[in-house]
């Protein structure tokens, strides 16, 4: 697990923090914008987008109800072309694993492409503790890096960093890892792309062992795939004489032919292409290069064993639901405390890690349920359904059902409503003007409390409208039907 989200605040308190930040708020906007537009565009070219994505999901689904089958399949192929397959149970298990494969090479660094499972099993701080180095390589991670910063977005993890934060990064960080940036650095991004190029190809040729993560598993052949726009992943893929692949057991897919719908479904909802710049595959082992595949759970099994929740085992990790949402939008990724930002992320974290701290029990409630995510996910996975069903999980649940219970009886009945309203009128001397105790306090942080009228609207109706005959008609029923027809 990566330690270094723990003892985080509760997301609301991440959250006021980020919202105070009007560059964030801009650097955000101006970027999921962007990429959303994009997407939009390039999803609207493809007349069967609908029968794409009812193909993905299916075919997810069918992975989920043959997981077992599936990964012993790969198991066997990835052995037989030469591959070394290890099983991990959780994060310090593949952690574990990972230090002993590189140590045993003799090698202090290693080179990563970019990889969300080894985020979030915390192994860069892992080999760390073994003394070795891990050298992100992909242009955002690297950026991330060189910051001592966290990734913010699944797809661009420095999302929340602008051009001349970037440039103030390399100059001031990149000698401290390989070659420095040059003094006269600056902040088109032609001139910072070719920095970063310059300082990663020396980590390319130097750096024996490659660590990675992968898109897809494919089952029949043990291939594993990664798509990626930069290239340098595939530098990272093929120069090392150890290639270490760390994959959660949910990337399988059955057969060559289901990676053509999601060669399809992750470019576009992803960074709006048709196609990404650079898809690597292999498998197994190659001459000159040994190969590892550390087959991670991590929590998976769990979430599998949810009917609900389960579904969020499909995502493909393309991003589209964090560039939608307006909750990330204005408050961006570090308020989540997890690798995995946004609205998946809120799904996600909270079933893999369980929800026993502040931060992940907050998770599910990080969401206005405006279902923006769920029309962009190329998967269909329904996340405001699994929202509201992490929310009926979550420690505070039974507080809220008694709250909701309570509301629930009085506005059932009329009469009900009416008792409560002159009591709330007659005591409304006792309410504060500002903060309320207990549970109320959150909510009215950043709220004012309306004032309680001294009359609800129903007795200054009854006491004002005294000319119709409806009005001031004792009311001995307690039909709502009957009181419908006394205000109508
Ligand atoms: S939940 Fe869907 S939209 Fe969000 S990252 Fe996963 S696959 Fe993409």
């Amino acid at each position: 697990m990566n330690t270094a989200f723990l003892g985080m605040p509760s997301f609301p308190r991440n959250a006021e923090k980020a919202l105070r930040d009007s560059q964030l708020r801009f650097n955000l906007r101006k970027a999921t914008h962007t990429i959303r537009a994009r997407r939009g565009a390039v999803v609207a070219e493809l007349a069967d987008w609908p029968e794409l994505r009812a193909a993905g999901r299916a075919i997810k689904d069918d992975v989920l109800c043959n997981l077992d089958r599936y990964l012993l399949q790969a198991e066997e192929a990835v052995t037989r072309a030469g591959g070394k397959v290890h099983w991990a149970s959780d994060a310090a298990e593949a952690d574990r694993i990972v230090t002993d494969l590189v140590k045993a090479t003799g090698e202090t660094r290693v080179m990563k492409v970019k990889s969300m499972a080894t985020q979030e099993i915390g192994l860069n701080e892992a080999l760390e503790r073994e003394g070795v180095t891990a050298y992100e390589t992909d242009l955002a991670e690297l950026i991330v890096q060189l910051g001592d910063d966290w990734p913010s977005h699944i797809l661009v993890p420095a999302i929340h960093r602008n051009r001349s934060e970037i440039r103030e990064i390399f100059l001031e960080h990149m000698a401290q890892w390989g070659r420095p940036a040059p003094d006269d650095l600056a902040d088109d991004p032609r001139t910072l792309a070719e920095a970063a190029r310059l300082h990663l190809r020396e980590r390319f040729l130097s750096t024996n062992v490659g660590i990675s993560g992968a898109n897809f598993l494919i089952a029949e052949t043990g291939t594993l795939v990664v798509l990626e726009s930069e290239g340098n992943g595939r530098m990272c893929l093929t120069l090392p004489r150890t290639l270490i692949s760390v994959v959660g057991i949910e990337k399988i897919l059955p057969t060559w032919r289901d990676l053509e719908v999601f060669l399809q479904l992750l470019p576009r909802s992803s960074t709006g292409e048709r196609m990404n710049p650079y898809t690597s595959m292999w498998t197994g082992a190659t001459e000159g290069q040994e190969f590892h595949l550390v087959l991670l759970d991590n929590g998976r099994t769990t979430v599998l064993a949810d009917e609900i929740g389960r579904q969020a085992l499909r995502c493909i990790r393309c991003s589209a639901c964090l560039n939608v949402c307006p909750v990330y939008e204005r408050v961006g990724g570090h308020a989540y405390g997890s690798v995995y930002p946004g609205p998946i992320g809120a799904i996600l974290t909270p079933q893999l890690r369980g929800m026993a701290s502040e931060l992940d029990a907050s998770l599910p409630y990080a969401s206005s349920l405006c279902g923006a995510c769920y029309d962009v996910c190329p998967v269909a996975i329904d996340i405001p359904e699994v929202l509201v069903h992490m929310r009926s999980k979550a420690p505070h649940a039974p507080a809220e059902r008694f709250g909701l219970g309570a509301a629930g009886w009085v506005l059932d009945r009329p009469v009900r409503l009416r008792g409560a309203q002159r009591v709330a009128g007659r005591l409304r001397g006792l309410v504060p003007k500002s903060h309320l105790p207990g549970p109320g306090a959150a909510w009215t942080a950043t709220r004012d409390v309306p004032d309680v009228p001294a009359e609800s609207f129903r007795d200054w109706w009854r006491r004002t409208q005294k000319g119709d005959e409806r009005v001031g008609r004792p009311d001995h029923s307690e039909s709502s039907e009957e009181v419908g027809g006394e205000l109508a």
